[in-house]
């Protein structure tokens, strides 16, 4: 384990980094996703997020690695590309989880925690959301 950002709870410099990534920090949760969490409320989120996370990610070799998170759809989709928790490469350039093998439940937690406090940065303060262009 020689890249990626060592694994902590403290997540601030994870955070710091991710907001230097143009691509990562192009990402926001607009009002339809604030209105879905709020909906569905966190618990419910959160459990989507270990879905995906199991479903997409934690194989040994998972299906379309690389293009198996979509850009919308879902407030954990974006979560997930705006924290690089998105794909395997991902996973092991920026966390140091190496690839080829099966995620193990502590990497899926720390996965799921650091979707769940992007999920809730992003609600506070409120944002409104841009208004739409072609
Ligand atoms: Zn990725």
């Amino acid at each position: 384990m020689t890249t990626g950002i060592p694994r902590s709870k403290n997540f601030n410099y994870l955070f710091q980094k991710l907001s230097r990534s143009r691509f990562r920090s192009r990402f926001h949760l607009g009002l339809k996703e604030i209105t879905y969490i709020q909906t569905k409320g966190i618990v419910v989120i959160k459990e989507h997020a270990y879905a995906f996370i199991q479903q997409r990610l934690a194989p040994a070799q998972p299906k379309n690695d690389g293009k198996q998170t979509p850009m919308s759809g879902h407030p954990v989709f974006l979560a997930q590309h705006a924290t690089a928790t998105c794909c395997r490469d991902c996973l092991k350039k920026w966390h140091a989880i190496s690839k080829g093998q099966a995620l193990k439940s502590n990497e899926i937690g720390y996965i799921v925690d650091i979707i769940m406090y992007w999920i809730k940065i992003q609600q506070k303060p409120f944002q409104p959301p841009s208004i739409p262009t072609c």
